[in-house]
């Protein structure tokens, strides 16, 4: 039994106006109650950012950006800069998410430089790595984790690294119902904890959260975070429904 906090983050995407994000965050609120065993994160849209942070006020549940730019501010139209994040309430960013990646050109070296920024500016991130159905049958899912870490965090302070989660998400299980058994997401875990390992010490490694994510659901992520080096989920779809997410989070605080 390690003692590294479980995470529970939903990741809203491009879902809920402002009055539907107050809603649910409420919702969830209410039926969680005063919990503080697990580290509980939303994720709304920008536009809702501001209204989600007022309405948890100083309750339990943290706030986190879907994305940013590495700049503070500047000519970047469509942009939101990392102070802009914290401005709305934000203390966490989820950085390089698979549909960042597929859709708006995100790279490992864009991740890069949007988690040293974060980091810079005290803002937490969530780095998403995973592989493609692709890759993991042509046997290549280490090999891509290994460049997505190695790549994604180089240049770290060491000092840093305990502000980080990382979310393995493989693309295969994202939105499409399949999930990864818990063996298979335990090796992928057990990779990336090695190579954390390898870029930052044993110490480090042992004490960096990562989360799974990819179709979890209230039924599987017992099971899920059970396992040695699964440390919580980042969740999609199941955190658009309050009793689900709620699910998911009693799921966590069981495995503590
Ligand atoms: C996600 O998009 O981060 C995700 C894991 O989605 P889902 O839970 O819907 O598969």
């Amino acid at each position: 039994m390690n003692t590294r906090k479980k995470i529970v983050a939903g990741n809203w995407k491009m879902n809920n106006s402002i009055d539907q994000s107050v809603s649910l965050v409420k919702d969830v609120v209410d039926r969680v109650g005063d919990v503080h065993a697990v580290d509980i994160i939303v994720a709304p849209v920008f536009t809702a950012l501001k209204s989600v942070s007022d309405n948890v006020g100083e309750s339990f549940v943290q706030i986190a950006g879907q994305d940013f730019y590495w700049e503070e501010s500047g000519a970047f139209t469509g942009e939101i800069s990392p102070l802009m994040l914290k401005d709305a309430g934000c203390k966490w960013v989820i950085i390089g998410h698979s549909e960042r990646r597929q859709f708006f050109a995100e790279t490992d070296e864009t991740v890069n430089k949007k988690t040293v920024c974060a980091l810079s500016h005290g803002l937490k991130p969530i780095v998403c790595v995973g592989e493609t159905l692709e890759e993991r049958e042509n046997e290549e899912t280490s090999k891509v984790l290994s460049r997505q870490i190695r790549n994604g965090l180089s240049g770290i302070e060491t000092d840093h690294v305990k502000d980080l989660v990382i979310a393995y998400e493989p693309i295969w299980a994202i939105g499409t119902g399949k999930t990864a058994t818990p063996e298979m997401a335990q090796s992928a875990h057990a990779h990336i904890r090695a190579e954390v390992a390898d870029l930052f010490g044993d110490t480090i490694a042992g004490g960096t959260r990562i989360l799974y994510g990819g179709s979890v659901k209230p039924g599987n992520a017992e099971e899920l975070f059970g396992m040695d080096d699964i440390d919580g989920g980042l969740i999609g779809g199941a955190s658009l429904k309050a009793s689900d997410f709620c699910a998911i989070i009693s799921a966590a605080l069981d495995e503590n």
